[in-house]
Formats: C-alpha cells, sequence, structure tokens
C-alpha cells in the first residue's frame, strides 16, 4: 500500500498513514486530535515534469532558507 501523508488543519500536526489508493483522497482523522487531516502530497510522489524534461519537486522542502528541496547553499 502506498504511504500518504496528512496534515491537521486544527492542531497542525503531521503524519503518514498507509492506505489504499482507493481511499487515498479521503480525510483521515489526526492522532493527536481526531479531527479531519487533510491529505498533502509529499515530495516523492508531488514530482512533476516541466515542458523542458526537467524534475521539479513541487511542495516540500529540506531547506527552511530557501525554497529548494536540495539546498546546498544554505547549511544550517
Ligand atoms: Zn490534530
Amino acid at each position: 500500500m502506498p504511504l500518504y501523508e496528512y496534515v491537521c488543519s486544527k492542531c497542525g500536526c503531521k503524519f503518514e498513514l498507509l492506505r489504499p489508493i482507493s481511499q487515498s483522497n479521503e480525510q483521515a482523522p489526526c492522532p493527536s486530535c481526531h479531527h479531519e487531516a487533510e491529505r498533502v502530497l509529499s515530495p516523492f510522489t508531488s514530482l512533476s515534469k516541466d515542458s523542458s524534461g526537467l524534475t521539479t519537486p513541487v511542495g516540500g522542502s529540506s531547506c527552511s532558507s530557501c525554497s529548494a528541496a536540495s539546498c546546498n547553499s544554505c547549511n544550517l
């Protein structure tokens, strides 16, 4: 089963859940407050190819200083 990432809009906590693809768009209960959490696209599944053929990560950044997913210039 694929792993999906969810973010709770109430407490802001982030968690991952293994679910069948058929349930991937459904909301999941937050483990902390049991509020319905929205699915977010993980960096692994949100890779999109633009017209130039380059793979560009959308959303999800490992660098807090810039928006690059893999950043060598702002080592913190
Ligand atoms: Zn929550």
